[in-house]
C-alpha cells in the first residue's frame, strides 16, 4: 500500500492554520531593528525577549551532527512533550489506537490516556524481543502509532533490527522509535533510515547520554512532511531561551559529553562483574543502556534495604515480565562504590 501521511492526520489538524507568532511573522536577519511587535519588556536581561520559535541556531548545529536536513527535526520540551504531539496530531480521541509492547515505558500509557486513545499491548517474548506477528494481528486500520523503545526501559536491551524493519514495512501507521538510550549503545541509530520508510519517526533526548535532564529537551526526526504537521500544532515557544543556549553549548562540547558516556560504560561494567558475586542476584540482563535490570530473589525486600542504606534504585517487580526485578542507574565512580559496598552488606 502506497504510504500517505495524510491518510494519518486528524481532520481537525488537517483543517488548522498554525498560530503566527510576532516572532514566526518577522524574522530577524541580524540587521538592528527596533522591536516593538510582541509586548515584551524592553528592558534588557538576557531572557526579556521571547526565544525563537524554531530554534534555527541550536537546529543548524544538532541537524549536521546528525547529518539530517533541519527540516527533519523537531525540538520539544522534554521528548515527553515530542510524544504528546504525536498523540495529538495523528490519534483521534476514542475512535484511533495506539500499540506499544510492554514492559516499556510508562508515559505512552499515561499520553494514551490523556489523550483518551486506546492502547493495544503486545507483551515482549521472554527474550524481551517483540512478537511481530502477534502485533501486526493487534493493529487495526484505526492504529496510528506503533511505539518501539530501543534501547528498552527497563529491560536495557536494543529491539532487533529485523523485528523494526519488519514492522516498518508490515504496520500501516506510523513507527515511533524511542532512542533515548541510543547514546550508550553500540547500534547506530535508526535516524540513517529516515529516507528509506516513510512512516518512521524517532525520538531522542538530552535528558540521559547529554546529562541535561533539568532543562527539557527532546528531540524528534522523522519526514519533513511528517515534522511540519507537528510543527503546525505545536505550542509557539516549546523550548525556552535559557534550554536553547545550555543545550547549544552542551551539543556543541561534544568531548565532554564522550568522556562521560565513557565513564558510564566502564562503571556499568564494573557493576555487572559485582552483580555477578552477589548471592541473591539470578538474572542480570544484557544492556546497551547506563542502567541495568536484575532479576533478585525477592526485589520488594531488596528494594527496602538499599533505601534503608540512602539508596535508591528502580524495583520493577510489578511490570509484565520483570517480576522480582530491580533497576539500578548507573552513577558516578564514586556513587557506584558505594551501591555495590552496601548490596555486598545485604
Ligand atoms: C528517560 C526517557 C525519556 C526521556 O524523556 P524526556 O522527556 O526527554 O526527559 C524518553 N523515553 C524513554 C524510554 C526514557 O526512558
Amino acid at each position: 500500500m502506497q504510504f500517505n501521511i495524510n491518510n494519518l492526520i486528524r481532520e481537525n489538524v488537517k483543517a488548522m492554520k498554525p498560530y503566527s507568532s510576532a516572532r514566526d511573522e518577522y524574522v530577524s536577519d541580524g540587521s538592528k531593528m527596533l522591536f516593538l511587535d510582541a509586548n515584551e519588556n524592553p528592558f534588557y536581561n538576557g531572557v526579556n525577549r521571547y526565544p525563537d520559535p524554531q530554534q534555527r541556531n541550536l537546529k543548524q548545529v544538532i541537524s549536521e551532527q546528525k547529518n539530517i536536513s533541519p527540516s527533519q527535526l523537531l525540538l520539544g520540551n522534554g521528548s515527553d512533550e515530542v510524544l504528546d504531539l504525536l498523540f495529538r496530531a495523528f490519534c483521534e480521541p476514542k475512535k484511533d489506537n495506539v500499540l506499544t509492547l510492554p514492559p516499556t515505558y510508562g508515559m505512552y500509557t499515561v499520553l494514551a490516556n490523556l489523550n483518551e486513545v486506546e492502547e493495544r499491548k503486545t507483551e515482549l517474548l521472554p527474550n524481551f524481543q517483540p512478537n511481530v506477528k502477534a502485533i501486526l494481528d493487534k493493529a487495526t486500520p484505526n492504529s496510528k502509532l506503533l511505539f518501539i523503545c530501543s534501547p528498552n526501559n527497563p529491560t536495557g536491551n536494543l529491539i532487533s533490527s529485523e523485528s523494526i524493519k519488519n514492522l516498518l514495512i508490515n504496520f500501516n501507521g506510523l513507527v515511533v522509535i524511542d532512542e533515548a538510550y541510543i547514546d550508550f549503545s553500540n547500534q547506530e541509530s535508526w535516524i540513517s533510515e529516515l529516507d528509506n520508510y516513510p512512516n518512521l519517526i524517532v525520538t531522542q533526548t538530552l535528558s540521559k547520554a547529554y546529562g541535561l535532564a533539568g532543562i527539557r529537551l527532546g528531540l524528534c526526526f522523522a519526514s519533513a512532511e511528517i515534522i511540519a504537521v507537528l510543527n503546525k500544532i505545536k505550542p509557539p515557544y516549546n523550548v525556552n531561551e535559557l534550554t536553547q543556549q545550555k543545550a547549544l553549548e552542551r551539543v556543541l562540547d561534544t568531548k565532554s559529553v564522550e568522556n562521560e558516556i565513557a565513564s558510564i560504560l566502564a562503571e556499568r561494567t564494573v557493576l555487572i562483574a559485582a552483580l555477578k558475586n552477589i548471592a541473591f542476584v539470578e538474572t542480570i540482563y544484557l544492556s546497551e543502556a547506563n542502567f541495568i535490570l536484575a532479576k533478585v530473589d525477592n526485589a520488594t525486600k531488596r528494594y527496602n534495604q538499599l533505601l534503608d542504606q540512602g539508596i535508591v534504585i528502580r524495583n520493577r517487580t510489578t511490570q509484565v515480565l520483570c517480576e522480582n526485578t530491580l533497576r539500578f542507574t548507573i552513577g558516578t565512580p564514586e556513587e557506584n562504590k558505594l551501591l555495590i559496598h552496601a548490596l555486598k552488606s545485604l
